[in-house]
Formats: structure tokens, sequence, C-alpha cells
């Protein structure tokens, strides 16, 4: 067995849901995980298609478009493992996670160590594995979520968290708000030449998730803020535009 883990392959892909979600599958040519599911309908299409194994759910909060597809994914495959925020409660039976915890899904090799990023929501959790993050509906591709039952502070200090993280880290987020975004941000800083040469990258594509830290940092205005002030006003200007 030895070096398995670093040769076997795994695949991240976006299963499209509703209007701009993204529930991800992470698969390697027999198991799968998936990460928010808040249709069940695209997501037994994408396994049936592929010929593959559901072992684990991914929960980052409690939203309907990221939790609407367990219960039946659940009756379909009841041998599966459901993940969720120990902050938030659910009506399906769930292994409930908190900041630091780390789990394992021994089908794939693959572990994810929990951050708590509240803002969103009060018990918004992201599943890191040292490469790839997957960040629900905290930071968005040059954009940030809105905040609901969190508070701007703990927003504030999620995105703070994820900044701290390697550059070359993957950010899976769980919404293809880019262009919108983008035009946003050009509205607040129209020379920036990072977020027009970002506006130019992605014109041509449907898809533009992942996106890597390295190119939030550069470009992403939430993650520009230096004051608590600065992000509670960004964040009402974007909540009015
Ligand atoms: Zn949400």
């Amino acid at each position: 067995m030895t070096g398995y883990k670093e040769n076997q392959l795994i695949h991240i892909d976006p299963i499209e849901a509703f209007q701009d979600n993204y529930i991800w599958l992470i698969h390697n040519d027999q198991n799968s995980i998936i990460v928010d599911p808040g249709d069940a309908g695209p997501v037994i299409s994408a396994l049936e298609r592929k010929n593959l194994n559901l072992v684990a759910i991914l929960i980052t909060h409690h939203h309907a478009d990221h939790i609407g597809g367990v219960m039946a994914l659940q009756e379909k495959y009841p041998h599966i493992k459901i993940f969720a925020p120990q902050k938030d409660k659910y009506d399906f039976v769930n292994i409930s996670l908190k900041n630091g915890d780390e789990i394992n899904i021994p089908e794939l090799q693959i572990n994810y160590k929990i951050i708590e990023i509240p803002g969103h929501t009060r018990g918004h959790i992201a599943y890191y594995d040292k490469k790839n993050l997957f960040c629900g509906d905290t930071l968005f591709a040059c954009g940030c979520g809105k905040i609901f039952d969190g508070t701007h502070e703990q927003m504030y200090n999620s995105l703070k968290k994820i900044s701290a993280l390697p550059k070359d880290t993957k950010i899976y987020c769980a919404h293809e708000y880019t262009k919108k975004n983008i035009t946003f941000a050009l509205s607040l800083d129209p020379d920036d030449t990072n977020l027009k040469l970002r506006k130019a990258l992605v014109s041509n594509m449907k898809n533009t998730i992942p996106s890597s830290l390295e190119e939030e940092l550069k470009t992403n205005p939430f993650l520009k803020c230096t004051s608590l002030e600065a992000f509670k006003r960004l964040r009402d200007l974007k909540d009015q535009y």
C-alpha cells in the first residue's frame, strides 16, 4: 500500500444545481464525496453516469440550497456518513463537527480539517485538505457571502482566517457569482489592473471555480479590508448594488 495515497487520482467536479449553485463531487474511480447537495436529482444523475458509489456528504451550513437533497440521498445510499456543523440543528442524522476537528474518508484516503468560518451563518464551517478549501457561502470568487444569522465581525474574522492559508489553496465556493462580483469590484476601483485582467480571463468562461487564494488576495475587495468598519461599509454597498 506504500505510496498508494500519493498515486491515487482524485477528481473534483462541479455539479450545477438551481440557478448558480455548485455541488462539489470529489471522487476516485470508485467512491465519492458530495459537498452541499442542495438538490438530489443532479447528484444522482452524476453518480450514475460516472458509476460512482457515494460514501460521504459534507455540509458547510444549514441553508436549503445546500442541504435540500440530503434526505433523498440518504434514502438511496443508506450507508453514507453525513458531516455537518455542530452549531446547527439538522433533521437528518449527522456527525457534528467543530473547529479543529479532523475527519478521515478511508475510501478515498482523504483527511479534512474543519475550520469554523461563521458570518454568513453562525455555524458555517469549511473543509480543508491542505490543498483545497470547500468554503460554502463564505468566500466567493471576488466576493463574500451575505450576512444572515452570523455577524459582520464574524465574517470579517473568518475571511482573515482563510487569508492566512497557503496562497496556492484552491477555493471551492458554492455559487457562480464571479462575473457579477468582478463588475461590482471594478465599480469601486475601475483602474485596478489585476481586476481588469481577471475580468478578461473569465469573460469566456462558464465555470470560473475553483479560484486560488492568491488570486483572491490580489482581486477580492473583501479580503483587502483592513478594518471591521471598512468591511461593514463594503458589505452594505454590495447588498445595495
Ligand atoms: Zn447560504
